[in-house]
């Protein structure tokens, strides 16, 4: 690639994710996201090319005390490999940054993206078994899966269940257009956290979703998941204040969104 165009950017999306795969397989979740990350950063570095936008996680957050989270809570406890591969390359690009501030950096930590594109066209088409609960959801309304299993009721939320800061794809796409033109007309590293700064239980997803689409998701309490965190928002004021961004979409545009995706790709992409 880097042999045939010059880039002026690199946003760099490449990682596996999934929380619960990660504490099975660590060593992949390393050598995939840290050496996957190493491996591109000094191809980018002998091209020239030093303005990078990394999708790192909330996860990294680990299990802060302070809710909403902003961007100056402390990263060193994450739950989870996957968590922990992020952590380090965040590191990585701060010293990286340090060794060399030619390199501009933005750091943008996702919540938890779900839906899909409205036109139904992209959505999320996972190999096998889905590891994350909206394609789970989706499988369960298409008949494709009996029922969703949903990990913990023993929580201190108020319905038992986990809470997370639920964010439509297409704004957190929208957040990377942001911080592309941030990065061309601001020097430095800058940490962004893109979410909607509101928390909503598993149960209030699956709720919403069966209301706004008019299906049932039958569903059964099973064990906590281990590395799952009880509660995680956002703080997204400083995404606001510097890249002019927030996120519009409603969780009743996320659960709708990704319904009508999976309604019109029964199969997936296959
Ligand atoms: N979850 C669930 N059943 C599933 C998948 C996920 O109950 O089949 C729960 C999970 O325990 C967490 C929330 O849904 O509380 C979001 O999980 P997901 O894997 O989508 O994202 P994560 O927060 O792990 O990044």
């Amino acid at each position: 690639m880097f042999q045939k165009h010059t880039f002026d950017c690199c946003i760099h999306f490449a990682g596996l994710k999934a929380v619960g795969e990660s504490v099975e397989k660590p060593i992949l979740y390393y050598d995939n996201n840290v050496v996957g990350t190493l491996n591109l950063l000094k191809i980018m570095g002998k091209n020239n090319c030093k303005n990078i936008i990394f999708s790192s996680s909330a996860t990294v957050y680990g299990a802060p005390e302070k809710m909403p989270i902003t961007e100056n809570e402390k990263i060193s406890n994450a739950t989870n490999p996957y968590g922990q591969s992020k952590i380090i390359i965040e590191g990585i690009l701060n010293d990286l940054y340090k060794a060399d501030n030619e390199w501009n950096i933005v750091l943008l930590r996702y919540f938890n993206p779900i839906g899909a594109h409205k036109s139904s066209k992209i959505g999320e088409n996972p190999f096998g078994v889905p590891n994350n609960l909206m394609p789970y959801v989706t499988q369960v309304a298409i008949g494709k899966r009996d029922f969703l299993n949903i990990f913990g009721n023993d929580y201190d939320t108020k319905d038992g269940t986990c809470i997370r800061d639920y964010i439509h794809v297409v704004d957190l796409a929208k957040g990377h257009v942001c911080a592309l033109k941030n990065i061309m007309a601001n020097k430095g590293l800058s940490v962004y956290n893109l979410g909607t700064g509101k928390g909503y239980s598993v149960l209030d997803v699956v709720q919403t979703f069966e209301r706004v689409n008019g299906v049932k998701i039958p569903y059964k309490f099973a064990p906590r998941r281990e590395g799952d965190v009880t509660i995680n928002y956002a703080d997204a004021t400083k995404a606001k204040q510097e890249l002019g961004w927030m996120a519009e979409n409603s969780l009743d545009d996320m659960c709708k969104d990704a319904w009508n995706w999976q309604k019109n790709n029964p199969d997936g992409f296959r």
